[in-house]
């Protein structure tokens, strides 16, 4: 039944516009939707007091505002919430909302499971599941959103979203996007493509494509090892487009900057695997060799978990990674884990697997 239904977080406002004209009523009930679902965030129907009670009841028989089932929240002692749902196939999805002093970011989930076999990722032990509809993607911000500040409040101005829950969001490009257009909307959650970051394990062809347009989001390519041997062993995606065929994409991305933009690139530090000096050394004659000047090296301290066989470095050797990036020219910052006494860091991702510390407060 409900696939009939029309889903209306993931419409746009043209599309919702045709939709309310369908019904029979005038184009301007779309803003009005629209604003309701995004800038106020309402919940249900009824809360939609600006529209006549007959359009209403109407909806409420040929649409859904959620489809996202809430089945959890875990709060980390950092304040981090990390929250599943079940998508109405019952596939798990995970959201993770991350408090700082100055802004929030929020860290949403493009797939359910992930294709792509990291080989130090808990969401890949998943498998893959489902692509998430735009509505699904747009739902998890709004659930997020309302839950630490509550409907009907304005959207806090500096919210950032990344693309960093469970999934490869370039193999769900299509709905990524128009996820990400419709909350750029001024008169919505008005999340402008510059508070947006999109990581990707390196779909090279969506690189290309991404670089062409002329408003888009931040970019990370999530890279993890400075030569073949290592990358193919870590990451398998990389027998699909290599080192130099990444690399070249990166170069014509960064082509794309504008002035004063930089893109990044992440790598996890994986134990006595990625993280000598030797592999910072490697890394940085690679971005040398492609000219990539305009990158920020994010480095991510592997969060571990009982089914992966990696351990996060000293943090000695954390550093001495960093400076010897530093040393070679290269700008790199260390990424701190965040709520990962709840499952809730990178790579931490995988619903069913997780097991909840005791810590973690379950509501
Ligand atoms: N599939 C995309 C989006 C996920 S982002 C991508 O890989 O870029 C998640 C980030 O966390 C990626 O940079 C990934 O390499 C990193 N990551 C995965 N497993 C991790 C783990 N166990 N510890 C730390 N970082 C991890």
């Amino acid at each position: 039944m409900t696939q009939e239904m029309k889903h209306l977080p993931g419409m746009t406002l043209p599309e919702l516009r045709s939709f309310v004209e369908a019904l029979g009523e005038p184009g301007y009930r779309a803003m009005q939707l629209f604003k309701g679902m995004h800038e106020r965030r309402v919940e249900s129907f009824e809360e939609f007091t600006d529209l006549p009670k007959l359009f209403r009841e109407k909806l409420s028989g040929v649409s859904i505002l959620r489809t996202l089932r809430h089945a959890s929240k875990h709060v980390s002692e950092d304040g981090t919430r990390r929250y599943l749902f079940d998508t109405a196939g019952g596939n798990p999805v995970e959201t993770v909302f991350i408090p700082t002093e100055k802004r929030d970011t929020i860290c949403f989930s493009s797939q359910s499971g992930c294709a792509l076999k990291c080989d130090f990722c808990l969401t890949a032990k998943l498998g893959f599941l489902q692509n998430l509809t735009p509505g699904e993607i747009v739902e998890q911000i709004i659930f997020a959103l309302n839950d630490v500040y509550g409907p009907g409040t304005e959207t806090p101005h500096g919210t950032n979203l990344v693309a960093m829950g469970a999934g490869e969001p370039f193999n769900n490009y299509e709905n990524l996007l128009k996820a990400v257009s419709i909350m750029n909307e001024e008169t919505g959650l008005f999340i402008v493509p510059g508070r947006i970051t999109i990581s990707t394990v390196g779909i090279v062809p969506r690189i290309l494509e991404f670089s062409e347009l002329k408003r888009r989001p931040n970019l990370a390519i999530s890279l993890s090892a400075p030569n073949d041997e290592l990358r193919d062993r870590l990451m398998p995606v990389n027998k699909r487009w290599n080192i130099d065929e990444l690399m070249s994409a990166a170069a014509v991305f960064q082509k794309s900057l504008r002035r004063g933009e930089r893109f990044t690139f992440e790598y996890v530090l994986l134990d006595d695997v990625n993280d000598s000096k030797e592999h910072a050394k490697q890394l940085a004659s690679v971005l040398r060799r492609y000219r990539l000047d305009r990158v920020k090296i994010n480095l991510i301290p592997h969060n571990s978990a009982e089914a992966l066989d990696y351990g996060a470095p000293s943090i000695e050797r954390v550093e001495a990674f960093k400076l010897a990036l530093e040393a070679e020219g290269v700008s790199a910052y260390i990424r701190k884990p965040r709520g990962n006494d709840i499952f809730a860091a990178c790579g931490q991702l995988a619903a069913k697997q997780g097991k909840n510390p005791v810590k973690a407060l379950t509501i």
